[in-house]
């Protein structure tokens, strides 16, 4: 079989199966199994697929076809221009959430603490990380295979960070610059609406936020004041509807500076606030 071949009858059966983008996604797999690049299949599509190789592509053909996300299958997904491995442990990064990172890293100075909750990947971390090396950051996750993950991102991207696992604060110490979380946020109701690669393949933990969406922000907000140095910064990705009940949150536990932040589509994306001077609670160092 040719590569023009390959690509086009991998088109074909992703079609069938109701894969969304079935064309693009089969060019993906092509380049995932046959390791040849855009540039090499245009200039010689006539070029035959290895025996090996076109046993990978029809496996992962296979795969798609079942709805399994095209990142769970090829293993990685790129975000903040880093290459990060990804598997059903973890949701898949998206470029929504460099909103998230851009706006945390206009804050983020050499020697400060960051704290990402719910780190998942370690993308948002460990793009942090990446872009200001002389930070010291600490994520946490629930699960177990996600900090497993999240642990080979660090050695995969050659950085430093530590992994805890527990329920939000529940195994923190010490307090931060910086805390950041994108948070499962889905209101459990809708979670069943979502598209079927989504909703059955990634982890439903990272994406149900109980009946209203907000159980994750409320607990944030409530416990981030003991967790950040005076004057430090919360970020927190929401979904498109949520920044007022966020902002409220925020507000409610005397945060200063509540701020939305946009996406690219001028959706709602990112709340940000400083912990005021008049939160003086414990764990203070
Ligand atoms: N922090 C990770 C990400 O943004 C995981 C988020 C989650 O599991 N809800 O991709």
């Amino acid at each position: 079989m040719t590569l023009r071949e390959a690509c086009r009858e991998g088109a074909v059966r992703l079609r069938k199966a109701g894969v969304p983008e079935a064309e693009l996604d089969a060019w993906y797999l092509l380049e995932w199994a046959s390791g040849v690049s855009r540039s090499h299949y245009l200039a010689y599509p006539e070029e035959k697929l290895g025996e090996e190789q076109e046993r990978r592509f029809s496996e992962g053909l296979a795969k798609r076809e079942k709805r399994i996300p095209l990142q769970y299958i090829t293993g990685e997904q790129e975000f903040m221009g880093l290459s990060f491995l990804v598997n059903d442990q973890v949701l898949i990064p998206r470029q929504d959430t460099e909103i998230l990172v851009e706006e945390a890293l206009k804050y983020l100075k050499p020697g400060m603490r960051v704290l990402d909750l719910c780190t998942g990947s370690g993308c948002i971390l460990l793009s942090l990380l990446h872009f200001c090396p002389e930070a010291e950051g600490t994520g946490a996750d629930l699960s177990r295979g996600a900090l497993e993950t999240a642990g080979r991102n660090c050695e995969r991207l050659g950085i430093q960070a530590e992994l805890v696992q527990g329920d939000l604060f529940e195994n923190i110490e010490g307090t931060f610059d910086l805390i950041v979380s994108n948070p499962p946020y889905i209101r459990r109701a809708e979670i069943q609406e979502l598209m079927e690669e989504v909703r059955c393949r990634e982890p439903y933990m990272a994406l149900d936020g109980h009946e209203d969406g907000l159980y994750f922000y409320r607990r944030i907000a409530e416990e981030a004041p003991r967790y950040l140095k005076p004057g430090g910064l919360l970020c927190l990705e929401i979904g498109f509807d949520q920044a007022e009940s966020v902002s409220g949150l925020l507000r409610d536990r005397g945060f200063d500076e509540i701020e939305t932040v946009r996406d690219l589509a001028g959706l709602d994306r990112v709340v940000r606030g400083r912990r005021g001077p008049g939160e003086t609670e414990e764990k203070e160092n």
